[in-house]
């Protein structure tokens, strides 16, 4: 377990990160791919908090590596849910499918084929005791703002923790190897404006559902990178 800032700790489970949140008691951002609770929970006790202390789990869209263990964590420590509105229905019914496109390039078609193909997009259905929208800010760790950023899945929701100015981006893009666009969007398009959405708030650092932090001036990166424009506009994408 990494720390971030003051409140944010990210959790590396090598395919995705999910992140902890101290203030309030814990609140953990997105829970791994299903069967990973375990490894989840020993890097945060390794890491020195104990898990006993989470209330809160927020997931930042549906897709099983974010998902996956939200529902076996909310039972075993209670926890309170919040997502999006717009992804409650698919967080209750147990996941996908949904249609998604291939974002053009060799590397995610390779990405694609060795991480994604594989997963099952069902997951354990999940209630969500509170449905969020854009602008509400939680009352969590000094306040969690909340950043409705559709494209990769139409509830897909970014995170910024306002004390901190760090922004959880989740899937809204990828930072494995530089910024670059994630591998699967429903709508590419209406992804590119909700990164450049985000990327109009305040912040500095930056933390991503695949791939190292943004430790600087990740607003502005964010923006440099995205402003231009999309060089998949006009080219149709590959239903997958
Ligand atoms: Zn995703
Ligand atoms: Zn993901």
């Amino acid at each position: 377990m990494k720390q971030i800032s003051d409140h944010l700790y990210q959790v590396s489970l090598g395919i995705v990160n999910v992140f902890l949140l101290q203030g309030d008691g814990l609140t953990l951002i997105d829970t791994g791919v299903p069967g990973s609770t375990e490894k989840v929970l020993a890097a945060i006790r390794k890491g020195g908090k104990n898990p006993e202390d989470i209330r809160n789990i927020v997931l930042t869209h549906w897709h099983p590596d974010h998902a996956g263990n939200a529902a076996e964590l909310k039972q075993r420590f209670k926890a309170r849910v919040y997502a999006h509105a717009a992804e409650s229905d698919i967080l209750e019914q147990g996941g996908g499918p949904r249609p998604r496109y291939l974002t053009p390039g060799l590397v995610n078609w390779v990405a694609f084929r060795l991480f994604i193909k594989g997963i099952s997009p069902q997951i354990a259905p999940v209630i969500v005791d509170e449905q969020v929208q854009d602008g509400d800010v939680l009352p969590l760790a000094g306040g969690l703002r909340v950043v409705h950023t559709p494209g990769h899945s139409a509830g897909h929701m970014a995170l910024l923790v306002e004390p901190d100015g760090v922004l959880i981006a989740g899937d809204i893009c990828a930072n494995a190897s530089g910024l670059d666009y994630s591998i699967v969007y429903e709508d590419l398009a209406v992804g590119r404006q909700s990164i450049l959405k985000a990327a109009d708030l305040s912040f500095d650092q930056a933390v991503f559902g695949h791939g190292g932090p943004v430790t600087q001036q990740a607003n502005a990166k964010l923006k440099a990178r995205f402003q231009q424009p999309n060089p998949f506009a006009g080219k149709p994408l590959k239903p997958v």
